[in-house]
């Protein structure tokens, strides 16, 4: 009887476990894609890039006599109805670990199982499933250096050649049409903008990694925190839709380090932040919605409010801030140092809430991943594990010196600041929504908080707080 393959954020034909699996089974194989309820709800990026993705990963399965179906509906009462269509007796799916997606796919499981159906998940989107990563007292890790520290000698298994064929059934079911769906009906604000910076499917994750590896990891330990220059991989962007799996990063790697380059094992360790995020999840689902740290709550966080609208605009007057913000909405995504600046900015010097700024990346950037968006904001506001300490606040300007000493990175993303303004500076007020109805403004905001006054004013909240180290 064939196998369903509910495919979700696991859009590549190798280094795909239950893909290989399936392979290898001899089955007549159906791959379904389901909007359901929690993909539905993405953020505009966010869904605009996955249905480019499920686009790429489509044609990818005819190129190996498959296809991909798409249904709409509660995964539970898709994955049954296609199942009495088809007649198959088995859906196998590869994990994901956000607490709405573990409580769907347990829901399914018992429901199949309880139909005697054979329901199955895989490991795949993470190189060590959360729960096998255990302290010595057979707890879960809280500070990422000692999870690297135990994590980094092991064992991480070869990941699989991609199927060369994949059975059909005999009558393929019924598909949506992906354009029906339209998953960049809220990205119509600047997708166009966007578009030339993405890099969609498994080929171009597969070729970022090979030119990344090729040259840019030698220099990666001194220079991936500055964002005007190309120093990173850019593969998150692929690793959250699956387009490539971290087995795959994990080995090419390896093999650089021991061809000796002292970039690979710094870039080992970023990746492993990811795992730490995933093991964090996995273990305080609460990552995502509350305070890690429960004293964090009486802490006087602004809630939603007109500076943070200013902030979330790229118009708060400080460039580094603003840069960032923008490069955010012109490319989809934002480079590392600038996301741990824009955080600490609103959350310290605009003292308003992470949740706020969260919800704000959700909805702008194409690499939107659950675990890793919660880790970066609840450690830039001091109240995540093995976070920035509340009383260590980044200073924007110092920062832009240190960081973009030749003012690169603002001129490149902010029109007012460059003359004549390029590409990507002009492309953010091409990229903006109509109703923020902005120009390209001749003169600059003016600072929207004096930095030593939003510095002293959080660092006064916090001390009547009561918790000051
Ligand atoms: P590289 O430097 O090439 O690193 C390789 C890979 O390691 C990345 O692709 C990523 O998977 C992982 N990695 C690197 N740094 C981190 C980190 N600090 N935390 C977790 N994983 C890391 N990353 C996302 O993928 N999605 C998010 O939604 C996201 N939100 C963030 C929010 C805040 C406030 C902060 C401070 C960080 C956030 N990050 C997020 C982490 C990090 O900024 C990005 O992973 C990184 O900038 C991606 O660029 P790259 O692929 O070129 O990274």
């Amino acid at each position: 009887t064939p196998l369903i393959l509910w495919v979700r954020r696991d859009l590549r034909l190798s280094d795909n476990p239950m893909l290989a699996q399936a392979a290898k089974s001899g089955r007549a194989v159906v791959p379904v894609f389901i909007l359901d309820p929690e993909t539905e709800s993405l953020g505009a990026a966010a869904k605009w890039r996955l249905g480019l993705g499920l686009a790429a990963f489509a044609r990818a399965l005819e190129g190996i006599g498959s296809k991909l179906i798409l249904r709409r509906g509660p995964a539970l009462e898709v994955l049954q109805g296609l199942r009495a269509e088809l007649g198959a007796g088995a859906v196998h799916w590869a994990r994901l670990y956000d607490a709405p997606a573990k409580a769907r796919d347990t829901q399914v499981k018992s429901a199949l199982r309880g139909d005697g159906i054979e329901a199955q998940s895989h490991a795949g989107h993470l190189l060590y499933e959360p729960w096998t990563v255990q302290t010595g007292q057979g707890g879960y890790y809280k500070v990422y250096s000692a999870f690297w520290r135990n994590v980094k000698t092991r064992e991480v298994s070869f990941p699989a050649a991609a199927p060369k064929t994949l059975k059909a059934p005999e009558n393929w079911p019924a598909s949506d049409l992906l354009d029906d769906w339209q998953m960049g009906r809220a990205m119509d604000r600047g997708a166009a903008v966007v578009l030339p910076h993405l890099g969609v499917g498994e080929g171009v994750a597969q070729t970022r990694l090979a030119d990344f590896l090729d040259g840019p990891v030698m220099r990666y330990k001194d220079r991936r925190d500055f964002p005007a220059e190309d120093a990173t991989s850019r593969l998150s962007e692929n690793l959250t839709y699956g387009e490539i799996g971290p087995r795959s990063i994990w080995h090419a790697t390896q093999r650089m380090m021991h061809e000796g380059s002292i970039g690979a094992e710094h870039f080992l360790k970023e990746l492993a932040w990811r795992e730490f995020a995933y093991h964090l999840l996995h273990h305080s689902p609460h990552i995502t919605s509350r305070n890690w740290r429960e004293e964090w709550d009486s802490f006087p966080w602004r809630g939603d409010n007109d500076d943070a609208e200013l902030w979330r605009r790229g118009m708060s007057g400080e460039p580094f801030v603003d840069a960032a913000m923008r490069e955010m909405y012109v490319t989809g995504t934002m480079h590392n140092r600038a996301r741990m600046i824009v955080a600490s900015y609103l959350t310290k010097h605009l003292m308003t809430d992470w949740r706020v700024g969260q919800r704000w990346f959700e909805d702008c950037l194409i690499d939107w991943d659950p675990a890793s968006n919660a880790m970066g904001w609840q450690w830039a506001a001091g109240s995540g594990p093995d976070a920035t300490p509340y009383f260590r606040v980044f200073n924007p300007e110092t920062q832009a010196k240190k960081f973009d000493p030749k003012a690169l990175y603002r001129h490149r993303f902010i029109a007012e600041l460059a003359s004549p303004p390029g590409p990507d500076a002009r492309g953010f007020f091409n990229a903006v929504p109509r109703s923020w109805d902005l120009d390209v403004p001749s003169r600059y905001p003016d600072r929207l908080v004096e930095l030593s006054f939003g510095r002293k004013r959080a660092l006064e909240a916090y001390s009547v707080r009561g918790t000051a180290a």
